[in-house]
């Protein structure tokens, strides 16, 4: 490809909407450009990047057994009915009416469909297990889209669905679909970690989501630094942190104007450890009470999983907390609360904490809970923090951030049981077959890659993923007919043996071109210009570490194919 032809209209100023560097240089490079919020044109050198991405998932996971489908973005409204969906999906899911009125929605995923197809399509047993994926535009109407193509609206997945007669059959294919992952993020050349995940409304099953390390991850990773043990801070398991302070008698104290934590503790002289924070969530049939150590943070996936509890978890607000235990929030606390209570482990192990007193500005110090608060069953709620002892007792828990692009569950029959799927096994039984769903964020990762591999002059694409694998800089060409006239050789002679090569033939000065090539990224540059080419020379550069060398003409294509074998 020519530069002088390829619509890749680079920028020097970010969009004023972009926080994070992938999508600050994603459009300055001309890779992406804005339709509306969390929408995106992709622009020659962005498409190239994802049909690569695409291409590695498709390898590995054709490797690995599945087979592709192609399944419609517009969905009819009564799959989603059956499966008893349509209702409980909000607002993510957008919605739309054909010309009889008949409901669609736009595709947020497909298990409906590919359930629908699939009592279709088997007949027998025999025909399982079966996993199938398309790689497809899905559309969600985000909260809040962001950070360029890592949270939009329109967005490309790879999803897969298996489905299987027995556990074995399902445990088979779930490490398939891990082992795949796995080598998809490798041989895209990134950093990344497997962790154990929270599943969310799908199930309660296994699930582990694959994270590319990243500052600008979205989510927090809790791991061991001498384990294996790695999970979304959703998930992670919290420690109890036991309590050696004295038993102290329980006093009533008032508190005027604390109605924080902070407040408390500071007015008191008590550490905030010391004091514990009541949390009203709504329930199923009345609020319920959260307990916690004021140091520690509610973990809202964990506690929207207890029993009694709506899932996703919500607070209650202040009328229907006042409507409930006549108190406001900020004078709360489990002593005499008469609301279903739960408590976190480490406030369950607190001797003598502060806590509020149910009356409007008063607080209770030295309580303990089963002299005053009565007896509780402690559950973990928490977040787990610095500090916290990994489950597995391998020592102290490291955080890093990290940028989901794959996560893997178990559906169980969620799905086949809802909208009737059953198969009859060898023996004449009718069965529900048991389904895995495997998601992969296409163009997700081409966010992720920028994210790890980029410097302050801009992308650094690792060669499994970048849009062109060589770019041929011509210095001057207009005023050189030699370099001209090398460089074109060069290029044609590239192109011949199947290299990717964009020339930058443009009539831009030198810095320009040297810029330019810095933010697109390009693995592997060769820069013509009149001086070397006098010696016989052009000079490469390796974009990732910056390294040059002058390479003679004549050694020239032995020299790449070495560095392009050799370099990822
Ligand atoms: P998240 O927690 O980030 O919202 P999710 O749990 O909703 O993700 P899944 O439904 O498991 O995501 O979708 C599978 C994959 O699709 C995710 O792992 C992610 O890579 C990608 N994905 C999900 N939502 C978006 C989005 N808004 N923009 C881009 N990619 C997305
Ligand atoms: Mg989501």
């Amino acid at each position: 490809m020519k530069a002088s032809q390829l619509i890749a209209p680079t920028l020097k100023e970010a969009p004023a909407d972009a926080e994070v560097p992938s999508h600050i240089l994603l459009v300055r490079g001309g890779f992406i450009r804005r339709l509306a919020t969390g929408s995106y044109n992709y622009l020659p050198l962005g498409l190239r990047v994802l049909k690569k991405i695409e291409n590695i998932v498709r390898e590995e996971l054709d490797r690995a057994g599945a087979q592709e489908i192609l399944m419609p973005v517009v969905q009819p409204a009564n799959l989603w009915q059956e499966s008893g969906r349509w209702d409980v999906m909000g607002p993510e899911m957008l919605r739309l009416k054909d010309r009889h009125e008949r409901d669609y929605c736009l595709s947020p995923t497909q298990e409906e469909v590919v359930t629908d197809l699939v009592r279709r399509v088997i007949v027998s047993y025999k025909q399982l297990p079966l996993n199938l994926y398309h790689i497809q535009t899905k559309f969600r109407d985000e909260i809040r889209p962001r950070f360029g193509l890592m949270r939009s609206r329109e967005f490309l997945m790879k999803d897969g669905y298996s489905f299987h007669l027995d556990e074995d059959s399902f445990e088979e294919s779930y490490q398939a679909m891990f082992d795949a992952y796995s080598a998809m993020l490798e041989k895209i050349g990134l950093t990344y970690r497997a962790v154990d995940a929270d599943p969310g409304n799908m199930g309660d099953g296994d699930s582990h989501e694959f994270h590319v390390l990243a500052e600008a991850g979205e989510d927090e990773l809790a791991f061991s630094p001498t384990s294996d043990y790695a999970a979304n801070v959703e998930k992670a398991v919290a420690p109890r942190i036991e309590d050696d302070h004295a038993v102290e008698e329980m006093a009533t104290v008032d508190t005027p104007n604390a109605k924080t934590i902070d407040a408390v503790s500071k007015l008191l002289g008590v550490e905030s450890r010391r004091c514990v924070k009541t949390l009203i969530v709504r329930g199923e049939s009345e609020p319920v009470a959260l307990v916690l150590r004021g140091d520690h943070e509610l973990n809202e996936a964990k506690a929207g999983r207890l029993p009694g509890i709506l899932r996703p978890l919500e607070f209650a607000s202040d009328e229907e907390i006042i409507a409930a235990i006549t108190v406001s929030p900020g004078s709360i606390g489990p002593v005499g609360l008469g609301l279903p209570v739960y408590v976190d482990h480490s406030a369950a192990a607190l001797n003598s904490f502060v806590c509020g007193a149910n009356v409007e500005e008063k607080h209770h110090t030295g309580v303990n809970w089963d002299r005053d608060a009565g007896h509780v069953e402690p559950v973990d709620i928490r977040n787990v923090v610095e500090g916290d002892q990994a489950v597995d007792g391998s020592g102290p828990l490291a955080f890093r951030r990290g940028i989901e692009v794959g996560h893997i569950f178990k559906l169980g029959t969620k799905y086949t049981e809802s909208m009737d799927v059953t198969i009859q096994d060898d023996g004449g039984n009718d069965i529900m077959p048991i389904m895995g769903c495997y998601g992969f964020g296409v163009s997700r990762t081409v966010a992720a890659v920028v994210e790890q591999c980029h410097d302050e002059n801009g992308i650094a694409w690792p060669d499994a993923v970048a849009p062109y694998a060589v770019h041929i800089l011509a210095l001057n060409a207009h005023r050189s007919a030699d370099v001209a006239t090398t460089a074109t050789a060069v290029y044609e002679r590239l192109l011949a043996r199947g290299v990717e090569v964009l020339l930058d033939d443009r009539d831009e000065r030198p810095g320009v071109k040297f810029a330019d090539s810095d933010l697109i990224g390009i693995p592997h540059r060769l820069t013509i210009g009149d001086r070397g080419l006098k010696n016989g020379i052009v000079e490469y550069t390796h974009r990732r570490t910056g390294e040059k060398e002058d390479v003679e003409l004549a050694r020239l294509d032995e020299f790449l194919n070495e560095r392009m074998s050799g370099s990822a």
